[in-house]
């Protein structure tokens, strides 16, 4: 069943943003599990679709278990489900449809003791381009919470995700004075004002790699001019220049800091103004929490050596962190989400099923 469901949500070309096809999928799997005894409820964000179900009318349960339907862009090929030496193919297989199938069998297979259960299933549908209008909503806005939560959306072959940045973008936007380029003397780059403030910028302390212990693996703040533009002409010095700084923070605390940091730069360099577009919270789990302790033991059980690490990227789990709501972000074998070639390993999705499900029926 677990695979047919998985090939059933391939083949749907659920692109982010590609809403129609989005909700004939969330359909479908509401179809899916139409006869079970749950509570369906469907929330719409400026067009994104989210699909909750719950086993009680609430919107606190104990545990909750999320994943993003939406995928990223791909050949016709990728659409087409190919199983080969043990593996499954396919857009999404990996990144993270096959959490989906996961839930679904679940809510079959505990069918009678639903009832019983405090559980919860989150579907959404923007993860790919940041989850605002789906995690962020149902958790900011409609104050969902839980638990504990369980969201596969990170890692490969069984590494608990303990830890990743948050992010931060900046616009940094200078004003000079113009003047013909053959006399710069008579006026102020702009350029040269924007240069120099991220000269400063990126020799701070804050982001230098031997600011935390791990720098060899590079977890430690990073800048990154990720856009840069001014200047209308060649033979003029620039009034207006401007940079959209990409910025990855280890902990809540370096937020602050960097902020503070780019703020006392700024008013030093005078007319550099700073302006902060996107903020997203760094990814804590703490493997001493007893749910986490306990999946980690099922886990073993299983004959599953689960260790912990920490990604670079990020994902809808942020959220949840934000929230103070521990997150389980794990994944069975698998592997080239974004590829042409993503795939899972079928035994270990098995595998991945059953620790699931001694998990949630543990918590009942
Ligand atoms: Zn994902």
């Amino acid at each position: 069943m677990l695979e047919e469901y998985l090939i059933k949500l391939i083949k749907f070309k659920t692109i982010t943003k590609d809403l129609q096809t989005t909700e004939e999928a969330l359909q479908w799997i509401e179809d899916k599990i139409e006869d079970l005894p749950v509570y369906v409820k469907r929330y719409e964000k400026n067009g994104f679709q989210s699909l909750i179900i719950t086993t009680q009318k609430t919107k606190t349960p104990e545990i909750v278990l999320a994943a993003h339907l939406d995928v990223v862009k791909g050949s016709d090929n990728v659409f087409r489900p190919v199983i080969n030496d043990g593996k499954l193919y396919g857009r999404g297989v990996f990144d993270m449809k096959y959490a989906i199938a996961c839930y679904i069998k679940l809510l079959h297979e505990l069918k009678s003791e639903l009832p019983k259960l405090d559980l919860g299933i989150m579907i959404t549908t923007d993860e790919e381009i940041g989850g605002t209008n789906g995690v962020n909503y149902l958790l900011n806005e409609e104050k969902y919470s839980a638990d504990v939560c369980v969201l596969p959306d990170g890692g490969k072959n069984w590494e608990l995700i303990t830890e990743s940045k948050g992010i931060l973008q900046i616009k940094v936007k200078s004003v000079g004075k113009s003047a013909h380029g053959s006399k710069p003397w008579l006026g102020e780059s702009a350029i040269d004002n924007l240069l120099d403030f991220m000269q400063k910028l990126k020799a701070e302390e804050l982001f230098d790699e031997s600011y935390y212990s791990r720098a060899l693996e590079h977890y430690y703040n990073t800048v990154n001019i990720g856009k840069i533009s001014g200047g209308e002409v060649v033979n003029q010095v620039s009034d207006y220049a401007e940079a959209v700084l990409d910025i990855r923070f280890v902990s809540k605390e370096n937020e602050v800091d960097i902020i503070n940091l780019l703020k006392k730069i700024a008013n030093k360099a005078g007319k550099i103004e700073i302006e902060k577009t996107i903020s997203g919270y760094p990814l804590k789990t703490d493997e001493n929490n007893v749910y986490v302790n306990q999946f980690i033991k099922i886990a073993a059980q299983n004959g599953i050596d689960i260790k912990s690490t920490f990604t670079h990227g990020s994902s809808d789990a942020r959220y949840f962190s934000e929230n103070r709501i521990p997150v389980i972000v794990i994944r069975p074998d698998g592997g080239g989400h974004h590829s042409e070639e993503e795939w899972v390993d079928l035994a270990s999705l098995n595998k991945f099923y059953q620790v699931l499900k001694m998990f949630v029926v543990n918590n009942s």
